[in-house]
């Protein structure tokens, strides 16, 4: 066995790759419209997703190569079948320290208490809208209360919430020193993403309008000066405080790209593919790596390998992109 402590997966950069993000489907139960079409959407069919069974030995594997962190998005990881067993298994991996999950919350409300007493170490809640009707109006969906439901049961157990709003001109940033707020009183990072062209079709909803630096000069302009708070930097999210506030804000450049220098992350998605960068088109079928007679002390030195090709950022990812070069698919599949 390696001493999961040292890392094996530095890149050419020499960034440590210590996070590993997870698609466990491409299902999603809202169409949130910067997201996905409303219709037309061809799911992949059972086979094409990774069984549990694979994503457990992939982790197990990840985590001998220096992988402590995982976090499970999708598509809406609630919508995969027993998914509680799933997060069950991967808390009992030797290595891995912290299990994170992306969600839309509606189908967590539920699962709150069992998650509690696994041990999930954070939950990002994503909501674009603190209206009803606006809540609708981005996701297509009627389900404006249940996530409430879920964002006041996260809170009122303690755990370590974040909110992951999508910033998008004219269509809610009307809404962002109200989401702003939410941080008055409660114990939440309220996160302010940059809307990306990753739409699942080739119109750009992006206008980019709304860029990191507007958002922050937004939230001045209405709050005083932020105080901005030291953190990981890793982290992609600048963070602030607002004197007096219980909770903080996040700024997250998603599409300026400015935090790729101090990347740590490999992404899985839901097609059973390596992404060494968010912008890049695939680049490893680890799926049928898995599927194939290969032992893990091959899949390791493939991965090895494989992080070895980590471009320097964002844009050098994306414009090496051979087959498909706009940036459209869906983050439902690549797992946001
Ligand atoms: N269903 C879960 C959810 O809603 O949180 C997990 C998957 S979702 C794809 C993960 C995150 O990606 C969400 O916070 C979502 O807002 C974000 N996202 C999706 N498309 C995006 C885009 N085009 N630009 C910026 N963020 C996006």
């Amino acid at each position: 066995m390696r001493d999961s402590s040292k890392s094996a997966l530095i890149d050419p950069w020499n960034r440590t790759i210590d996070y590993l993000r997870i698609a466990v489907t491409d299902r999603c139960n809202l169409r949130c419209f910067y997201c996905m079409p409303a219709e037309g959407i061809d799911y992949l069919p059972k086979k094409e997703l990774l069984s549990y069974e694979e994503i457990i030995r992939l982790i197990e594997i990840f985590s001998s190569l220096g992988i402590k962190k995982i976090r499970l998005t999708g598509g809406e990881p609630f919508l995969r079948k027993d998914f509680m067993s799933l997060l069950e298994s991967i808390k009992r991996i030797t290595g891995i320290e912290a299990l994170h999950i992306t969600t839309n919350g509606v189908l967590t409300f539920q699962h709150l208490d069992q998650m509690k007493a696994i041990g999930i170490d954070g939950v990002n809640l994503s909501l674009d809208s603190l209206d009803k009707e606006n809540f609708h109006k981005i996701t297509r969906r009627d389900e404006f209360e249940t996530v409430m439901k879920t964002l006041n049961g996260l809170l009122e157990r303690g755990m370590n919430a974040k909110i992951n709003m999508v910033v998008m001109h004219g269509k809610n940033t009307h809404e962002v020193i109200d989401m702003a707020e939410l941080a008055v009183d409660k114990k939440v990072s309220v996160r302010f993403i940059e809307e990306m062209p990753f739409n699942g079709s080739n119109l750009s909803t992006s206008k980019q309008n709304w860029n990191h630096t507007r958002i922050l000069s937004e939230l001045n302009s209405h709050f005083g000066t932020l105080q901005k708070l030291n953190s990981d930097p890793s982290n992609p999210a600048t963070l602030y405080k607002v004197p007096g506030h219980i909770g903080n804000l996040g700024i997250i450049p998603a599409y300026s790209r400015t935090f790729c220098g101090a990347c740590n992350r490999i992404r899985l998605t839901a097609t059973g593919t390596i992404k060494n960068c968010l912008y890049d088109e695939g680049v490893l079928d680890v799926k049928e790596l898995l599927r194939s007679d290969r032992s893990d002390e091959d899949i390791r030195q493939v991965l090895i390998s494989t992080v070895q090709k980590r471009e320097k950022d964002g844009f050098a990812a994306e414009k090496n992109r051979k087959l498909d070069k706009s940036i459209s698919e869906s983050m439902s599949t690549i797992g946001g």
